[in-house]
């Protein structure tokens, strides 16, 4: 068969992507998507599945899924014209970048951080200026994130960050907000597991450049449901109301998760475990030798350890426990991420570990 030769067809921006590659291998213990592994109280699964029941499949979502921006409008204090869900956090930031990125147009990013920032930005032809975090504690350089976020589009901010779990200072936010004219993209995906008063979605209502995105993947434990949202300003929700995909939320995620976000009150146990659990595998993975940890405020924990790809090689093949390597990464050498699972699969890691790095 003559090859198309699809890498001269395709729109030159968008040669040589390569399918994203979430590092997935079956395994009994997964901790490498950082998901919430609990399960939800039993009262929000029947809420949910009760929503599902009573949803026509037959009919059209509604596009901007109202009932669902009502209800996170109401717990975050906004206007339903402030809140745009989209299918997942992901198509939203893809979206962001569509809208407002372009040829001639930056993002600036903090690396290491989530790395699909920069790849819908090339996707869009939006020029990326990373700004690299320090060594050893990746603190961020304010001066040179405020140098180079005043000639960008956009600049997104992770709190906290994935992967290195650290919140961002709301002085460095605010300083952003005074002293630039990007638009800040706030990137709370986790914010849920950080202490309580870290978010910064209320500052919205004063600071029309400032978005907050959240997600249901997380907190929620909703990962494969796929729905996250933004809370802005409207003018920035009615432009992105009007370039996105018409139907991308379908109907059941709409039912879902409007019942899992009345109910979230529910979850307050499990985001409560989940923290605990944070704090006693940071002490078991402390006591290991030669193992580095930076203080998280996710769902996840970066542990530098020696031969890191070996080390999560020996995991997943001898013990069926998955975790990210990020050991090939600009300044991740040696570094894998863990997510924070329930007690028993946190259990298991501590004990594969244990063999591994002492035995
Ligand atoms: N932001 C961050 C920092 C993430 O880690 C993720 C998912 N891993 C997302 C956004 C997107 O999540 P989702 O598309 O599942 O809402």
């Amino acid at each position: 068969m003559p090859s198309l030769h699809t890498n001269t067809r395709v729109r030159p921006a968008l040669a040589g992507f390569e399918p994203y590659d979430p590092a997935f291998s079956v395994c009994e213990v997964n901790l490498s998507a950082n998901e919430n592994t609990h399960p939800l109280p039993e009262s929000v699964q029947n809420a949910m599945l009760d929503a599902m029941r009573s949803t026509p499949l037959n009919r059209y979502p509604d596009p901007l899924a109202n009932n669902l921006r009502d209800e996170l409008a109401a717990w975050h204090g906004v206007q339903r014209g402030n809140v745009m869900v989209g299918n997942g956090g992901d198509e939203i930031l893809f979206n962001l970048l569509f809208c407002f990125g372009g040829p001639g147009r930056s993002l600036v990013v903090c690396p290491p951080c989530f790395e699909e920032y920069k790849i819908f930005a090339k996707m869009c032809e939006t020029d990326v200026v990373e700004v690299w975090r320090r060594e050893p504690d990746f603190s961020i350089d304010a001066d040179a994130l405020l140098e180079a976020a005043r000639g960008a589009a956009i600049v997104m901010i992770t709190s906290p960050n994935n992967p290195t779990g650290d919140l961002i200072s709301p002085a460095l936010v605010q300083r952003l907000l005074d002293q630039t004219d990007a638009l800040i993209l706030l990137d709370e995906a986790y914010i849920e597991f950080a202490k309580k008063g870290s978010s910064l979605v209320s500052w919205v209502a004063d600071n029309p450049r400032l978005m907050v995105l959240r997600t249901m993947s997380k907190a929620f434990g909703l990962a494969g449901l796929r729905c996250g949202y933004l809370v802005a300003n409207k003018e920035i929700v009615d432009v992105l109301a009007a370039i996105r995909q018409i139907y991308s939320e379908d109907v059941v995620a709409q039912a879902v998760a409007t019942a899992a976000v009345r109910r979230r009150s529910e979850l307050e146990p499990t985001l409560a475990s989940i923290v605990g659990e944070r704090k006693r595998l940071c002490e078991a993975l402390g006591e290991l030798p030669d193992v580095v940890l930076w203080p998280s405020e996710a769902n996840f924990v970066l542990a530098r350890m020696p031969h890191a790809g070996d080390v999560r090689a020996r995991l997943r093949d001898e013990y069926s426990v998955l975790v990210r390597d990020f050991s090939y990464a600009k300044g991740l050498g040696d570094c894998l991420r863990i997510t924070v699972g329930t007690p028993n699969e946190n259990d298991r890691l501590i004990s594969a570990l244990r063999d591994i790095l002492q035995g």
